[in-house]
């Protein structure tokens, strides 16, 4: 059976399908190997072309002059369009990115429509700024009559935003590029990751569906070379990333000789902060939850398990005994909790990063391998280290895979040492029976988010984004169109 969306062999440009030239991308489903579709390789051409569209369409079409409720219509039309087709595209991350059912269906679609409906709602707030009048001197006549004026301070968008975009969620990924860029009034260029090519190309069809002026979202695929193009062109004005730290700052040095706004969306090596008061079971099962998800292949999981010592041992054997029971193996099955990673470039990485740990001294306490009986596809166990060092490798670098590693600690203040021990500093956990202790360490942790016993809240309301090497920059929350925008401000004289 053909899965949706995986026969588009065109890139969208211009508000049409231009033929990509003769060269194609297997892509495979990471837990069969089978073939699921043979994607277009966008190149210079290509990446050349659609930036020219955006551009034209920037300064010579009518999106960025629209009302902003104009677009917003748009972008409610968009919304059906994709809630119309929400177990095509689960079906199709199932199928390309490998991720589990329940995974799928709630974090990787369902968030990324609730962050939509959120925007919609943001963008009903008029954002310009009337300043009070002001009595000043008449620099030209300083002893003459007074002059009196007033300011107004508008936004206006920035121009064409180059989108560039990861693996592991990328129906999310390329959602959070296209809503804000386009809603306030910036046209797009959007390129996702090889691995992932029919989660973007999916959006011209919508495109096409809504009625999107020309121009305005043109989706490449391409790696990086043509991610490169992308980021240093002049007539790109400001770059959009998620992805991997290294290839951020790579991207950050390609878009300053034509000094570019950089919006950056890095990895992380979070901390999940255990109290000795905690519940241990349900601490440790959300730890093992949390690892899990996509095979590890998520930014803000929270992969250090930083464990008071008094519940470290009951914590250890829980989570193991929690690990043991998660089924492992291809998504289709709907009982499957967690699938494989991306490709064997990543599971070789995921792999040296577990041999390095056990050479520096940690204790693998669960999995360190490939499950049994899964001769296809990229399937790792899940893992746990015991006795980490938080200075190790394995407590420092992003695994991106579903390894957790347990570092013992005595007291709260080195909890939070250790946790903002890390060049990340994406998100954070707090597990503790005394909330509004956990409320005062959440307050310490160097992360742009933090949960605090489990999170709730309204998610889709809020604002995600690094402290330090975990990015530049914020998604959602009220203030997310004002990262595609620049303020104006406009003076005028009162009376004559
Ligand atoms: P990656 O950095 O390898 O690739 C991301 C994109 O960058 C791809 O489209 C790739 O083709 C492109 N690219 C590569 N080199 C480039 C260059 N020199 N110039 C321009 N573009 C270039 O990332 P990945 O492995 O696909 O994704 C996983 C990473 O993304 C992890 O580090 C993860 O933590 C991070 N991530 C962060 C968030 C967040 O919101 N903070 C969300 C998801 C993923």
């Amino acid at each position: 059976m053909t899965i949706a969306f995986t026969t588009f062999d065109k890139l969208y440009i211009d508000g049409t399908w231009v033929s990509a030239g003769p060269e194609r991308d297997d892509i495979i489903n990471p837990a069969t190997e089978a073939l699921i579709g043979r994607a277009p390789v966008g190149n210079a051409v290509a990446a050349e072309a659609a930036i020219a569209a955006a551009r034209a369409a920037f300064d010579s079409g009518i999106w960025p002059h629209m009302a902003i409720a104009e677009r917003a219509d748009y972008l409610r039309r968009m919304h059906a369009a994709l809630d119309a087709r929400r177990q095509q595209i689960a079906a199709l991350i199932v199928a390309e990115v490998g991720c589990a059912q329940d995974v799928t269906h709630g974090m990787q679609v369902a968030n990324p429509l609730d962050h939509l409906l959120a925007a919609l709602d943001h963008s009903t707030r008029d954002d310009s700024v009337r300043l009070p009048l002001d009595i000043t001197p008449d620099p030209f006549n300083p002893d003459g009559p007074k002059k009196i004026g007033g300011t107004t301070v508008i936004r206006e968008p920035v121009g064409v935003v180059a989108g560039i975009t990861g693996y592991n969620f990328p129906f999310l990924i390329n959602l959070a590029k296209i809503v804000p860029a386009l809603l306030a009034g910036n046209t797009l260029v959007l390129k996702p990751s090889p691995f992932t090519p029919f989660s973007a190309l999916l959006f011209g069809e919508i495109a096409d569906e809504i009625g999107l002026p020309r121009g305005v979202l043109n989706i490449i695929t391409g790696g990086p070379e043509v991610g490169a193009m992308l980021t240093s062109d002049p007539r790109v004005d400001l770059v959009s990333f998620t992805g991997s730290e290294g290839v951020g700052a790579a991207i950050m040095a390609q878009a300053a000789p034509t000094l570019k706004r950089v919006h950056l969306e890095l990895g992380g090596k979070s901390a999940l902060i255990v109290r000795s008061d905690a519940d241990v079971a349900r601490a440790a099962a959300m730890a093992v939850a949390v690892l899990s998800v996509n095979a590890g292949q998520g930014c803000a999981l929270l992969t250090r398990l930083v464990v008071h010592n008094n519940i470290r041992k009951a914590f250890v054997e829980t989570a193991c005994t929690i690990a043991s029971q998660f089924k492992i193996g291809d998504p289709a099955d709907p009982s499957v909790a967690m699938g494989p990673l991306i490709r064997e470039s990543q599971r070789a990485k995921v792999e040296n990063l577990i041999a390095t740990g056990r050479d520096e001294g940690a204790k693998i306490v669960h999995g360190g391998g490939r499950p049994a009986g899964l001769d296809k596809g990229f399937f790792t166990e899940i893992t746990i280290f015991d006795d980490v060092d938080n200075k190790m490798t394995i407590a420092q670098e992003e695994v991106f895979g579903p390894v957790g590693c347990v570092i013992g600690f005595d007291n709260d203040e080195e909890a939070i040492r250790i946790a903002n021990d890390s060049r990340y500093g994406l998100n954070g956990g707090i597990e503790t029976a005394d909330a509004a202790k956990g409320y005062e360490m959440a307050m310490q942790i160097r992360a742009g988010s933090v949960m605090l016993n489990g999170g709730t809240g309204r998610m889709s309301y809020a604002p995600i984004g690094g402290y330090k090497r975990s990015g530049v920059g914020r998604e959602y929350g009220p203030d997310w169109l004002h990262e595609y925008q620049n303020q104006k401000s406009i003076f005028y004289p009162v009376g004559i």
